[in-house]
């Protein structure tokens, strides 16, 4: 005991006289207890490398970031955590939503004390693995990358950038049609309960909680959707735009589907990891569906919920303008605004359903509807 916190002091004396130290606390809850009367070099031995330039692929829910986070996770100079991290961040009370911690998914650099900080570096540390699974910590020593994504990330960029000051950030967006969808089918599944119980709420909650969440009350479900779409997309533009532009880049989904070679080699270039062989295998053969998939995406899937849709799609709008003109040149995003009224959002009964089952769409989701 007295062991522990003449160490523990150390690492206060260290971390206070040199705020940039990227020294980290040894032992919080450490995966391998040290064993009874070993010392001071099992404790030592638990001493983890510390992380460098983490990459945080920020989205909203359902836009694919499963599907891109597996596929560079395969690469062998990446570190994951092996999901996302809900727990991590939240199972430390002063982040946690209720009473006691925090209103919502939104945390700033006001929520990353010194000793917070410390913490959730740590967690990260503890849980590191590479693409074997193979755990680091009290392994090795160094510095190494981290790959991170998980979709409340979306609103935590401020908190993330004061944890780790070199972060670099890869944001994935969506159609929002496709992805308003995706959202309110994973509502609809219950699979994605995020909160069973919260204030000014009835019901539990899907997905990432975003601030102002009591606003969307008593709402559609499509209205929900475009709430969470609208505030995780603006909480990264309004982030994003204050960092410089080496820290960051946008990916499209579609990009991504339809170019997946040339879109992983330019995020790979981007955060400053080689493209090896087992990386190249995997991005040139077709992408495999995420674990997360509910059923496979379609261009057109969205149209099962066509109509409330449709009716939401003008609360989303502006900020879709405003993500594709700061992805892409001007008249590539025009022309993704232009295309996006020559779809009807309405299914004819005969129809094959859009969902993409070989049924009619009356006897498919139309029946459902
Ligand atoms: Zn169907």
């Amino acid at each position: 005991m007295h062991l522990r916190r003449t160490i523990q002091w150390m690492y206060r004396k260290i971390h206070l006289s040199n705020p940039k130290a990227n020294i980290i606390k040894p032992i919080e809850t450490p995966c391998a207890p040290a064993a009874p009367g070993k010392n001071t070099s099992i404790v030592m031995a638990h001493l983890p490398s510390s992380i460098e330039r983490p990459v945080f692929i920020v989205s909203a829910p359902r836009s694919g970031s499963t599907m891109l986070f597996e596929t560079l996770a395969k690469s062998a100079a990446l570190w994951t955590i092996g999901d996302e991290s809900h727990q991590l961040i939240e199972g430390l009370p002063q982040l946690s939503v209720g009473p006691s911690g925090v209103e919502s998914n939104r945390l700033t650099e006001a929520n990353a004390d010194p000793i917070t900080a410390q913490q959730i570096r740590v967690r990260f540390a503890q849980r590191l693995i590479n693409r074997d699974g193979a755990a680091r910590w009290g392994r090795a020593t160094g510095a190494v990358r981290m790959l991170e994504k998980t979709p409340k990330n979306s609103l935590r960029i401020p908190f993330i950038r004061a944890v780790f000051p070199d972060a670099l950030f890869v944001y994935l967006y969506r159609d929002p049609r496709e992805n308003l969808s995706s959202i309110m089918e994973a509502w609809k599944a219950g699979g994605w309960i995020t909160y069973p119980q919260l204030a000014d709420w009835d019901g539990p909650w899907s997905l990432l909680l975003p601030p102002g969440y009591q606003t969307v009350r008593g709402r559609p479900l499509a209205e929900i959707a475009a709430f969470q779409w609208n505030s995780a997309n603006e909480h990264i533009l309004n982030d994003l735009a204050v960092l410089p532009a080496n820290r960051w880049i946008a990916v499209g989904y579609d990009q991504l589907t339809e170019d997946t070679a040339e879109q992983v080699r330019r995020i790979c270039n981007f955060i400053d990891v080689p493209v090896d062989a087992h990386l190249n295998k995997v991005v040139n053969g077709k992408l495999p569906l995420s674990r997360y998939t509910l059923t496979p995406p379609t261009k057109d899937k969205w149209r099962i919920n066509g109509q409330a849709i449709e009716a939401a799609l003008p609360l989303v709008l502006p900020v879709y303008r405003r993500v594709l003109e700061t992805a892409l040149p001007p008249d590539r995003a025009a022309e993704i605004l232009n295309a996006l009224s020559g779809v009807s959002p309405s299914v004819a009964r005969n129809e094959p359903c859009p969902c993409g089952s070989t049924k009619r769409y009356k006897y498919c989701h139309g029946a459902l509807a």
